[in-house]
């Protein structure tokens, strides 16, 4: 009878109603899911940008702008610690000479060495190697004092000369040779952290001056400071 139509005609609103539902749900999980894996993958390229951001391209080392944080940070840090900061300055010798000698591509591969041997050579926690620009290099040495440094900076050049790159253009050497600048303070808070880098800026010069393929020091008294 007209009864058991009307609940037959009601099931059948029901169950259409029930598989839009369904559908709608299960739709609304592939929603989810694709976002969740969007999410991730962003997460990703943030995290990946975040590295390429901070490495140097050509040598994979930490970049220039890496290296400015962590000296700043490392400021601050030793300056609460009244501890030494030290700061060693490389730049390669007659490397103008070099790619004139032996072309671009060796000059690149040549840096990438470099920068191993000399990351390789300051090795504990706090150290940083970091490439400053072309042909120059900063290696960040916080707690270490000037012995320290000047001990770490003759291991760098002694480990670049083991690499026996020929140079038979450079006038310092018939091997590949970098001159260190070797700086060394007790930083305070109210320093300037651009002063460990004018200092082994000085220090390099030095180097340079005095021949190449050798290291130079330059100490600041902290009783040098501004009161
Ligand atoms: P000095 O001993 O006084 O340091 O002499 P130099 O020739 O090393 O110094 P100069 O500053 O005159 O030349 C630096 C050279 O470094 C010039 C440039 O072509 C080279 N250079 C800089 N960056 C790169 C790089 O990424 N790859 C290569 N292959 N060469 C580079
Ligand atoms: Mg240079
Ligand atoms: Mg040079």
């Amino acid at each position: 009878g007209q009864g058991e139509i009307d609940i037959i005609e009601r099931f059948c609103q029901l169950s259409v109603v029930a598989l839009d539902n369904a559908q709608l749900y299960s739709r609304l999980q592939d929603e989810l899911e694709e976002r969740h894996c969007a999410e991730e993958a962003l997460q990703k390229a943030n995290l990946e940008l975040e590295r390429l951001a901070s490495l140097d391209g050509l040598t994979q080392i930490a970049n220039r702008r890496r290296f400015d944080e962590a000296l700043q940070g490392e400021w601050r840090r030793m300056s609460r610690a009244r501890a030494p900061i030290a700061l060693i300055m490389a730049d390669v010798d007659f490397f103008k000479r070099f790619n004139d000698t032996y072309g671009h591509q060796a000059g690149d591969k040549c840096l990438q060495r470099i920068a191993r041997a000399m990351s390789a050579n300051a090795y504990r926690p706090a150290d940083m190697t970091a490439r400053y620009g072309g042909e120059e290099f900063v290696i960040l040495l916080p707690e270490t004092d000037a012995d320290g440094a000047q001990f770490v900076a003759h291991r760098i050049r002694a480990a670049i000369r083991d690499l026996k790159i020929p140079h038979a253009s450079s006038a310092a050497a018939s091997h590949v040779t970098v001159s260190l600048g070797v700086a060394c303070l007790t930083a305070v808070p109210a320093g300037d952290p651009s002063l460990l880098i004018q200092l082994a800026d000085e220090a390099l010069y030095e180097a340079k001056e005095g021949g190449r393929d050798r290291v130079a020091l330059q100490i600041f008294d902290t009783d040098h400071y501004p009161n």
